[in-house]
């Protein structure tokens, strides 16, 4: 236990908030993977200063990595701490009172230090099929990176037969999430002096009507729910809105982003369509009629699939054996693991430490939590070598 509670400080340690590159940690992880005899691929970002680690330990398949094994999967990114008011530098990690502080604990450097520190256990043990990391980039930003990784493992044929994402559960299985999307929409007006209303276009008034209708869309979004979820029902929002330039102006220009969070198997698009098509026929005309160039423009930024319960997942399967939990939960948050699904391979959540604590000042993990995820992965491997 002290080597990963060693090697989760070391990840901590690396500032790999999103914005910047996750680099120095890539080469510190394969690094450590070469040492156990891992054979390591990166796929990088259209900049080159973010890359995603594959790496395998155990046999190949007659087809080099064809068949199958099991796939550890992390993201390296975390979230900005700007604005936060830790007790302690955030980057500097701290145990306390069991435990563990810092950027990442539980977001998922947790559950990759732990994995990484039993590389050399793998190594050893006679693996009947290989286990695989899977060290994604900006996932944080919308599940960017790992798309690259699992094209990438496509490109190369590489088929793993199910994988594990170890974003914080508690160590309780989760095998269904919500699918979600980053949207902006920008409100087009015209500008004009404040005091004639109706002979400009006011883009920020037309950005509150907007908002108005994602909450009439999120209200019509509840009658359809699936009480596995909490909230049961699909849920849009606007987190952020900017626009105008004077109290006295009409706004020439505004920006709201928003968001869905939607149930695994509904059709997601449908609502950026309602929205899209209820804006345009029920708030535009009013502002066409008074500047032709008013116009609401909605690009989708990140988008990724919800994960959709199958209880017939081999990955399912595996985790209820190692836990002899018989239950699987659904969350609304979302992960790569649908990513996974959608690419053919099944995937399930389970990692130390609460989803309470991401994202939160003073995140932490629970020292009994990487205990636990020890544990896990122990019985991970004993299953990977049984033949
Ligand atoms: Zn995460």
């Amino acid at each position: 236990m002290s080597e990963a509670l060693d090697l989760v400080k070391a990840l901590i340690a690396f500032d790999t908030t999103s914005r910047g590159s996750n680099l120095s940690l890539i080469d510190f992880a394969e690094e450590l993977l070469e040492k156990s005899g891992a054979r390591c691929r990166r796929s990088y970002d259209a900049s080159g200063a973010k890359a995603n680690l594959f790496a395998t330990i155990g046999p190949a398949g007659e087809k080099g990595e064809m068949d199958g094994g099991f796939v550890l999967s992390g993201h390296t990114d975390v979230v900005p701490v700007d604005g936060q008011d830790w007790a302690s530098d955030p980057f500097r990690p701290e145990v306390r009172e069991g435990r563990l502080y810092g950027r990442g604990a539980c977001d998922m450097k947790g559950f990759i230090g732990v994995a990484l520190a039993l590389a050399p256990e793998m190594a050893r043990t006679k693996l009947a099929r290989p286990i695989h990391f899977a060290l994604s980039y900006d996932e944080e930003v919308g599940c960017v990176g790992v798309q690259t990784l699992l094209n990438d493992l496509k490109k190369a044929g590489i088929k793993p037969a199910l994988a594990i994402i170890g974003e914080p559960t508690l160590m309780k299985i989760v095998g269904a999430h919500k699918g979600g999307a980053v949207l902006v929409t920008r409100c087009r007006g015209h500008e004009h002096h404040s005091s004639a209303p109706e002979k400009g276009a006011n883009a920020v008034m037309m950005a509150g009507e907007f908002v108005a209708l994602l909450d009439d869309v999120w209200e019509g979004l509840k009658a359809d729910d699936d009480p596995r979820f909490d909230p049961p029902h699909s849920t849009v929002q606007a987190n952020k809105i900017a626009g105008g330039s004077a109290v006295n102006i009409l706004a020439r220009e505004a920006e709201v982003t928003w968001e869905y969070r939607a149930l695994p198997d509904r059709d997601a698009a449908a609502i950026v369509e309602t929205v899209k098509h209820r804006a345009a026929v029920e708030i535009l005309p009013k502002y066409r009629a008074r500047a032709a160039e008013a116009a609401f423009e909605t690009d989708c930024r990140a988008s990724y699939p919800g994960l959709v319960m199958d209880p017939e997942s081999p990955a399912l399967r595996l985790a209820r054996a190692i836990t002899g939990a018989n239950q699987a939960e659904a969350v609304s948050y979302g992960t790569e693991a649908g990513h996974f699904q959608q690419a053919g391979i099944p995937a399930v959540i389970c990692g130390p430490g609460s989803i309470d604590q991401a994202h939160r000042p003073d995140e932490f993990v629970a020292l009994r939590e990487l205990a636990a995820c020890e544990a896990f992965l122990r019985k991970l491997i004993a299953k990977a070598s049984a033949v």
